[in-house]
C-alpha cells in the first residue's frame, strides 16, 4: 500500500475538484465514491441543466452565503467564479447566461460538466473506486492514517479529504455519513437542518390550489427584519414553493416554527402600489360585473373562487355593490395576502443541507482540521450554505479546489 497518497471521500463537484487539484502535483490521488457513478447530485441540478455558478463578483457569492460567509473569503479568491467558468470553457464546454446573473451550460445538460470533470481525472491519473463506502477516517496521535471502508479493508494515506456532501436527497449518496466521521474525530457539528426548501403553511384553502402559480411576487416574512424575496410564487398540497420561499426558508430555519409559527406576506403585485390598484378598482365599481370575474384579471379562477371564501365575500357580489370594508380586503389581499408558516419540508427533499461541521476547526487557507493533520473537509459536509442561484456548486469547487491544493501541497495550480 501507498502511504503517501491523498484520499478523497466522495464524489461530487467537491470531490471531483480536490482530487484533481490534490493530482496536478506528483501525489497519487485515490477518490472513492459509495455510488456505482460520480456526481448523482450535480447530475440532477438545476432540474438536470446545472446552474454551474453565478457569473456576480465574490463579494456578491459571500453576500449570498446564509452561514459563515467569511469562511469562504480566501477560498473565492483562490477560484472565483470565473476561474470556475474558465476551467470548463478550456475544455470545451460553452455557458449562457440566465436570470440574475445565474450560469448554465449552454446545451442545458448537467452531462457535461461531469463528463468534462471524469475525463480529467482520468487525464490526471486519479484512481477512482466506485462502489466503496468508506466507514471512518483512521487516525493515529492526532494524525490521518487512512480510511476504513465498509468490508474492513483499511487504506492508507498521508491526507484524506472528506467531501461526503450533506444529509438532503439521500437518494443521490448524500446521507450524512461524513458527520459521523467528523464527528468521531472530536470534531463540532452544527445542528443539520433543512435549507433551501418550501414552507408548509397552516391555511388549508390554499393546499387544494396545489400546482398554481404567479410570476412575479414578493414575499416578505414578517417581524424578521424586512426578510423578502421576489420571484415566482407556487403553491402544493402542503402550502408554499418557488424560488422566493426557497431562499427565505434557509433564514426561517432559525426559528422553532412548532413553537412559533412565522408570518409571510405575499404581494402579488409588488411592481403596482395600493393607490394604483385602489384607482383600478374604482374604475371598475360602477359596472354590473361581479366581483368574482372582475379578479381573474388578476388571479386564477379557481384561486379567486378560494380567496373571496376565504374573505368571506360572495364571488357573486356586483362591483357597483361592492362595500368599501370589502374593497380593502381584496386590495389587502392582493398587496400582502397573509399566511401562517407551520413548518419546513423535510430534509430529504431540501436543496442544501444547513448546519455540518463547525468551520472555526477547520483552517479557511487549507481547509485542513485543526484537530487532525492531514484531514481535509470540502463542500456541503461543512457548516456553508449558499441561497439559489449557483452559489452552492461554487462553495463545492471553491472550498475542493483549497483542499486538494492544500493536501497535495502543490505549487502548480489547475
Ligand atoms: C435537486 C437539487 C438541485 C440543485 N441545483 C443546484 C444548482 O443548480 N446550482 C447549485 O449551485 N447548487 C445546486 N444544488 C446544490 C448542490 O448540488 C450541492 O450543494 C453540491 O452538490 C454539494 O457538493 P458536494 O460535493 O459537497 O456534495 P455532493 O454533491 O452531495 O457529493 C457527495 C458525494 O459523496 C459520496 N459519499 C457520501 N458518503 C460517502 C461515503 N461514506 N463513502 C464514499 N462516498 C460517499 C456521495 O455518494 C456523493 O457522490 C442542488 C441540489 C439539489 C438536491
Amino acid at each position: 500500500m501507498d502511504k503517501s497518497r491523498i484520499i478523497v471521500v466522495g464524489g461530487g463537484p467537491a470531490g471531483m475538484f480536490a482530487a484533481l487539484q490534490a493530482a496536478t502535483g506528483s501525489r497519487k490521488v485515490l477518490l472513492l465514491e459509495k455510488n456505482a457513478m460520480l456526481a448523482r447530485k450535480l447530475k440532477i441540478t438545476g432540474g438536470g441543466r446545472c446552474n454551474l455558478t453565478n457569473i456576480k463578483d465574490k463579494k456578491e457569492h459571500q453576500r449570498a452565503t446564509i452561514h459563515n460567509p467569511k469562511f469562504l473569503y480566501k477560498a473565492f479568491e483562490d477560484l472565483g467564479p470565473k476561474d470556475l467558468i474558465k476551467y470548463f470553457e478550456d475544455r470545451g464546454c460553452e455557458f449562457k447566461l440566465e436570470k440574475e446573473g445565474t450560469v448554465f451550460p449552454k446545451n442545458d445538460d448537467s452531462s457535461e460538466i461531469i463528463n468534462i470533470l471524469e475525463k480529467d481525472l482520468l487525464d490526471h491519473g486519479v484512481d477512482i473506486w466506485y462502489n466503496h463506502k468508506v466507514e471512518r477516517i483512521s487516525v493515529k496521535n492526532q494524525k490521518v492514517q487512512g480510511v476504513v471502508l465498509t468490508d474492513d479493508r483499511e487504506i492508507l494515506g498521508e491526507a484524506v479529504i472528506i467531501t461526503t456532501g450533506g444529509a438532503s436527497y439521500p437518494q443521490t449518496g448524500s446521507t450524512g455519513d461524513g458527520y459521523i466521521m467528523a464527528k468521531d474525530l472530536g470534531h463540532g457539528i452544527k445542528k443539520i437542518k433543512p435549507g433551501l426548501t418550501s414552507l408548509e403553511i397552516k391555511e388549508s384553502w390554499v393546499k387544494t390550489l396545489a400546482g398554481i402559480s404567479f410570476a412575479g411576487t414578493t414575499v416578505r416574512v414578517l417581524k424578521m427584519n424586512k426578510l423578502q424575496e421576489s420571484g415566482d410564487l407556487l403553491l402544493t398540497h402542503y402550502g408554499i414553493s418557488g424560488p422566493p420561499v426557497l431562499k427565505l426558508s434557509s433564514y426561517i430555519n432559525e426559528i422553532d416554527l412548532k413553537e412559533n409559527p412565522a408570518t409571510v406576506e405575499i404581494d402579488f403585485f409588488p411592481e403596482k402600489d395600493e393607490e394604483e390598484l385602489n384607482t383600478w378598482f374604482l374604475h371598475h365599481s360602477t359596472g354590473k360585473k361581479n366581483l368574482g370575474s372582475v379578479l381573474t384579471e388578476f388571479w386564477p379562477k379557481k384561486f379567486t373562487e378560494e380567496i373571496l371564501v376565504f374573505l368571506k365575500i360572495p364571488k357573486d357580489r356586483k362591483m357597483n355593490e361592492l362595500k368599501k370594508k370589502e374593497r380593502n380586503k381584496v386590495l389587502g389581499a392582493l398587496k400582502g395576502l397573509k399566511l401562517t408558516v407551520v413548518g419546513l419540508r423535510p430534509l430529504k427533499d431540501a436543496i442544501v443541507t444547513a448546519g455540518g461541521v463547525d468551520v472555526k476547526e477547520v483552517n479557511p487557507s487549507t481547509m485542513e482540521s485543526k484537530k487532525v493533520s492531514g484531514l481535509y473537509f470540502a463542500g456541503e459536509v461543512l457548516d456553508l450554505d449558499a441561497i439559489t442561484g449557483g452559489y452552492n456548486l461554487q462553495i463545492a469547487f471553491s472550498t475542493g479546489f483549497v483542499a486538494g491544493n492544500a493536501a497535495g501541497r502543490n505549487e502548480e495550480q489547475l
